[in-house]
């Protein structure tokens, strides 16, 4: 069993497989070029597996594939099948923006992924294209709608921004109670990378937005999930993602590697080990010996409340949001 200095148990594993991206958005990385970390310093779908295998042997239950946009990079299906060849209970997850679903999600769903959440911030072509840089509303769509139909689990994320898409969303309640899939709000999390002119709504405001058109209330959280859900009165329910309440590192269980081997244990810090050497010379004792150490360090809690306000350094495109 893994656990970090608070005696919380980590069991969650996020793997970023590419640092890049076919968007822009406006939250994450607006201005980066196309491509800026050379090929040779990315791992191998092996040399990430070989962390994986580790991982999983230490006792984490949930796999989570990131990015950059994981879908990007080629091959994808035969890194999810190493996983799920190697352990089929494992929760395997991806997160992805859906552009180029509607071509792959039968392909991940045969390889053994078993649930995708994937980003859909306005269902306004212009404003959905105004927040990733590029027209990709239709892609979108299509990309969700392949996923469901592929039998994969679905989840939308939406990160709620003022005068971009907070009038929409009790709109995207309906539209993903439609779907029979359920909708998650993250707060924008500053970070120094993003476009300088955002504000997230809050959760109360996201609340008081969806209550516009939707009557709700709340339901139990699960155990380990950083969303708090309300149950729709007619039927369904959605999910707020809080980085900036107290709860929301208290049950923090994950690690999360980056594309290039960096094991980073807080969605806020930009602190991190490589596990890349160990993992490129085979020496999975080194591995789970850099692992243990990640974890000594893991902090308490991120600084985006807890009465010291600081946005983050952190990309959040390298190592997943
Ligand atoms: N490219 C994929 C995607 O967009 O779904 C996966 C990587 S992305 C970094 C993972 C999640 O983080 C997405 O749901 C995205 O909306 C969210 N995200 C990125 N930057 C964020 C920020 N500054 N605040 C809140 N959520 C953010
Ligand atoms: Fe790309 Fe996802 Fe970042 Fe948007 S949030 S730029 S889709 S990595």
């Amino acid at each position: 069993m893994l656990t970090d200095q608070f005696n919380r148990i980590v069991d969650y594993l996020r793997v970023s497989v590419t640092e890049r991206c076919n968007f822009r958005c406006l939250y994450c990385m607006p201005d980066k070029p196309l491509s800026w970390v050379p090929h040779e310093q990315i791992l191998r779908y092996e040399e990430l597996f070989l962390f994986v295998k580790a991982a999983i042997e230490l006792g984490v239950k949930k796999v989570r594939i990131t990015g950059g946009e994981p879908t990007v990079r080629g091959g994808l299906e035969r890194f999810i099948k190493m996983i799920a060849d190697f352990a089929p209970e494992v929760d395997l997850a991806m997160t992805t923006n859906g552009f180029l679903m509607a071509d792959l999600a039968a392909k991940f769903k045969a390889a053994g992924l078993k649930r995708a959440n994937i980003s859909l911030d306005s269902l306004r072509r212009e404003t959905a294209g105004k927040i990733a840089n590029r027209d990709v509303l239709d892609r979108v769509i299509a990309g969700i709608e392949a996923s469901i139909a592929s039998g994969l689990e679905v989840k939308i994320n939406c990160v709620p921004i003022k005068r971009m898409n907070e009038d929409e969303l009790g709109a995207i309640v309906s539209w993903c109670l439609a779907r029979g899939v359920t909708a998650r709000f993250i707060e924008y999390m500053e970070n120094s990378h993003a476009n300088r002119h955002l504000h997230g709504l809050r959760k109360e405001e996201i609340l008081a937005e969806i209550a516009k058109i939707h009557d709700f209330t709340p339901l139990e959280s699960p155990a380990k999930s950083p969303a708090k859900y309300f149950a729709i009165k007619t039927g369904g329910e959605f999910g707020i993602i809080e980085p900036h309440s107290e709860e929301f590192c208290k049950t923090c269980n994950r690690v999360r590697l980056s594309a290039q081997g960096l094991l980073a244990p807080c969605l806020y810090f930009d602190e991190a080990m490589s596990v890349k050497e160990a993992s490129r010379a085979g020496d999975t004792a080194k591995m789970v010996e850099i692992l243990r150490s990640v974890l000594a360090g893991k902090r308490e809690k991120n600084r985006w409340n807890h009465g010291e306000f600081k946005e983050s350094d952190r990309a959040f495109y390298e190592t997943g949001g």
